[in-house]
C-alpha cells in the first residue's frame, strides 16, 4: 500500500474516533499548498540536466510548517504529500508550535559532485523562497540531505530576504546550528525506547537490538543503547550487514564504517543477509531506512517484540495488522523519531532569540519533551482503547483539529 493511502487511512481512523466533523475531517486532509519546481542546472561538463523539485505544505493551524527536505531517486509527489502530512501530525504530537510540511528533489546525490550540488540546492531555493520563511515554512535535513545543503539555502535564501538563520534547521554550528541537532533523531529513539520499556519493567540494558539503517539515525541509536548497556545484535545499511549474538562493539563499527564506508569486513562479528535483518532473532527492533520495508511478506516472521518505527511510515498497514495480532508493540514514526524536528525547533528558538542553549540544555529538553509526549500518547490510549499508533495519530489529530476550529475555518 502506498504511503499516501496509509497515512490517509490512519487519519480517517483517528478523525472517526474522535466524531471530527466530516468536513473539517476532509479540510484537513487536503495540503495547504503542493509546490512543483524544475530545476535545470549545468553539469561540471557543461551539460545541462533538470530535475523536480517538490514543496508540500500540509498544515499551518499550529505554527510555521516545518520538515525536512530529501534528494532521492525515489521522491514522488504522492510519497511527499504523505511525508507532509505526517510532519503535520507528529509536530503536534510533540506539541511544538508547528505545522507540517516536506519536500524533496528527484536526484541521486550521490551521482552528482559537491559543486553540481550546490548548484541544484541554490536553484530549488530561488524557486522556492518567496514560500518558505521563518513565520512561513521553515526546511530541514531528510534523507539525502545535510547541514551544508542547509547552509547553502541559508546562503541563498539571505540574498533576498537578509540575514535570516532560522529560515532552515540542521544548520552548521558556525552558521546558528544547534548542538545536539545532528544526534538528536537517534537519541529520541533512544529516549523513547527508554520510556517504552518502564511500562514493560524492562531496561536497555536487559535487551537485544537489531537496526536496520546505519545512517544519522540508525549510527546514533546505536552509539546511544550501546552506552547504555543494550546489546545490539545485527546492524543493516546499503553496504550490507553484520550480527554478533554477544553484542556488536559499537565503537568499533562506527570507525570501521568511518574508514572503509562500509559495513562489509567487519572483524567484530559475522555477516549477515540484510534481508534477514528484519526477521533476526532480538528484542527490539529499529527500522531507520526507507518506507514500506515491514510488509505482508516478511511480518509474520519478525521475532522481535517491540518495534520502534525511527524511519517514517517503515510498517505497511498488512504488516501493521499481522504484527498487533502477534502482540508486537509498535511505537509509531510519528512520535518515536520526533527528536530530530524537536530540536531543530530548539534551533529556530535559539535563532529567534539570539542565543546559544548548551548541549547539556539541548538534551534535557529533548527528553524532557519525548517523556511528555509518550504519556499523552498513552492517556490516548486508555481514553480510546486503541494501539500506540491510533493513539498518536488521534492526540495530534485531535491537537490540529482543535487548533482549526479556534481559529475558525468556514468563513
Ligand atoms: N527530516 C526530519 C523529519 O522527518 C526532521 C525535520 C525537521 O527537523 O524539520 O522529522
Amino acid at each position: 500500500m502506498n504511503a499516501l493511502v496509509a497515512t490517509n487511512r490512519n487519519f480517517r481512523q483517528a478523525a472517526r474516533i474522535l466524531g471530527l466533523d466530516s468536513k473539517l475531517e476532509t479540510s484537513l486532509l487536503i495540503p495547504f499548498r503542493e509546490i512543483k519546481v524544475e530545476c535545470t542546472i549545468p553539469k561540471d561538463d557543461g551539460t545541462l540536466v533538470s530535475y523536480v523539485g517538490f514543496r508540500v505544505q500540509h498544515d499551518n493551524a499550529r505554527g510555521p510548517m516545518k520538515g525536512g527536505i530529501r534528494y532521492h531517486p525515489e521522491v514522488d509527489p504522492d510519497e511527499v504529500n504523505a511525508l507532509a502530512q505526517l510532519m503535520t501530525w507528529k509536530t503536534a504530537v510533540v506539541d511544538i508550535p508547528y505545522g507540517g510540511a516536506k519536500g524533496g528533489i528527484g536526484c541521486s546525490p550521490t551521482d552528482l559532485t559537491t559543486s553540481e550540488l550546490e548548484r541544484l540546492t541554490r536553484v530549488f531555493t530561488q524557486k522556492i523562497h518567496d514560500l518558505i520563511g521563518i513565520h512561513r515554512d521553515v526546511p530541514a535535513p531528510d534523507m539525502g540531505t545535510n547541514s551544508q545543503t542547509m547552509a547553502w539555502i541559508l546562503d541563498e535564501y539571505s540574498k533576498f530576504h537578509g540575514h535570516s538563520p532560522a529560515v532552515v534547521t540542521g544548520k552548521p554550528i558556525d552558521l546558528g546550528g544547534s548542538l545536539g541537532r545532528e544526534a538528536a533523531t537517534g537519541l529520541g529513539v533512544v529516549f523513547a525506547i527508554e520510556v517504552l520499556l518502564e511500562e514493560y519493567g524492562n531496561l536497555i540494558s536487559d535487551m537485544k537490538f537489531a537496526i536496520q539503517g546505519f545512517g544519522n539515525v540508525g549510527s546514533w541509536a546505536a552509539k546511544f543503547i550501546h552506552e547504555r548497556g543494550g546489546k545490539v545484535v545485527a546492524v543493516s545499511d546499503v553496504t550490507g550487514a553484520v550480527e554478533n549474538p554477544n553484542g556488536i562493539d559499537i565503537p568499533a563499527l562506527l570507525k570501521h564504517k568511518e574508514s572503509t564506508q562500509s559495513l562489509k569486513g567487519f572483524q567484530g562479528g559475522d555477516a549477515l543477509d540484510p534481508n534477514d535483518l528484519l526477521v533476526h532473532e532480538c528484542d527490539v527492533l529499529i527500522p531507520c531506512a526507507l518506507g514500506g520495508v515491514l510488509n505482508k511478506e516478511n511480518a509474520a516472521d519478525v521475532k522481535a517484540k517491540f518495534i520502534v518505527e525511527a524511519a517514517n511510515h517503515p510498517t505497511d498497514p498488512e504488516a501493521d495488522e499481522i504484527l498487533s495480532k502477534k502482540g508486537v508493540v509498535i511505537l509509531p514514526d510519528i512520535y518515536a523519531n520526533c527528536g530530530g524536528v524537536t530540536v531543530s525547533y530548539f534551533e529556530w528558538v535559539q535563532n529567534i532569540q539570539g542565543f546559544m542553549w548548551d548541549e547539556e540544555r539541548v538534551n534535557c529538553e529533548l527528553k524532557r519533551y519525548m517523556r511528555k509526549a509518550f504519556l499523552d500518547i498513552k492517556a490516548m490510549c486508555q481514553a480510546y482503547d486503541c494501539s500506540l499508533r491510533m493513539g498518536a495519530f488521534v492526540l495530534g489529530v485531535n491537537r490540529v483539529a482543535r487548533a482549526t476550529l479556534m481559529r475558525g475555518w468556514e468563513a
